[in-house]
């Protein structure tokens, strides 16, 4: 069973919709064991759109500290963050998470080409399948050059901000990705590190989490196992979001157990 949702935003993050405490409350009502905290921090978003996803990383440590003081007898409290990955700010990553010890690091793709996807703009100027193709192998240039994290975040989250709803719903293929989308998996079971499942997709009514079934069964069959597991979640109620169905999907897929970090260490947890 699934008790530990690794991905998780709060007040922290320039699209948080919810306080810590909420997000810690829920979670005991939940009953989830472990709550991990992985706000945003992406150097260099790009000034035109109005969030700027800056991390103020003192105030976020010190608000994390008193949050773990205050409901330590109920659940634990880790120290995460999602760090978006550009090229030209592989330096200041590495400076950060150098800086500070943090429990669990996400590497995720916000921004490609100082554009971020979420916006119709990305789309204007190529079709689907180049939006989508340029994403990933925005990714397997972040994940060959980065090495600070320990998970590679929401894979295929890019084809929910596809303009049409047929490549958004299931419609984009795997295969037309494949070579590219081995290159990620190799890079990444290469280097130690792991892939999360993030429940976000169920979420959209995609039928899938991010990545989508095909990529979590072939990082199996390419020798991967870390697997972490994250709801994405802004608001409370998207807190372990449809948990008990990721968990299913994944031992189906053949996976005894999932991942969880502390200290940056692996963990494995029976599913
Ligand atoms: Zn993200
Ligand atoms: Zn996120």
């Amino acid at each position: 069973m699934i008790t530990a949702d690794y991905h998780v935003h709060s007040e922290f993050s320039s699209d948080g919709k919810s306080t810590m405490e909420e997000m810690i409350n829920k979670g005991i009502e939940l009953g989830l064991k472990t709550i991990c905290f992985t706000d945003h921090m992406d150097y260099d978003y790009p000034c035109k759109y109005k969030y700027e996803f800056q991390l103020n990383t003192e105030d976020y440590l010190k608000k994390l500290q008193i949050m773990r003081d205050k409901y330590q007898s109920k659940i634990e409290i880790l120290t995460g963050i999602e760090l978006g990955i550009q090229p030209q700010v592989i330096d200041r990553m590495n400076e950060l998470v150098s800086k500070y010890s943090f429990d669990f690091i996400i590497g995720s793709v916000h921004v490609v080409d100082q554009i971020d996807p979420y916006y119709p703009e990305y789309w204007e100027n190529e079709t689907e399948e180049e939006g989508i193709l340029k994403c990933f192998m925005a990714i397997k240039e972040g994940c060959e050059s980065f090495k600070g994290f320990n998970v590679c975040g929401h894979i295929d989250y890019i084809v929910r901000y596809a303009p049409s709803t047929k490549i958004q719903y299931n419609g984009y293929s795997y295969p037309y990705y494949a070579d590219v989308l081995d290159e990620i998996l190799n890079t990444l079971i290469k280097y130690g590190k792991g892939i999360e499942v993030n429940t976000s997709g169920y979420k959209y009514g995609l039928g899938h989490p991010h990545p989508k079934t095909e990529i979590i069964k072939r990082y199996k069959e390419l020798g991967g196992e870390i697997l972490t597991i994250g709801s994405d979640a802004h608001l409370p109620e998207h807190l372990a979001y449809d948990f008990v169905r990721a968990e299913n999907l994944l031992k189906e897929i053949g996976y005894n157990y999932y991942t969880i970090f502390k200290e940056g260490k692996p963990i494995m947890k029976k599913l």
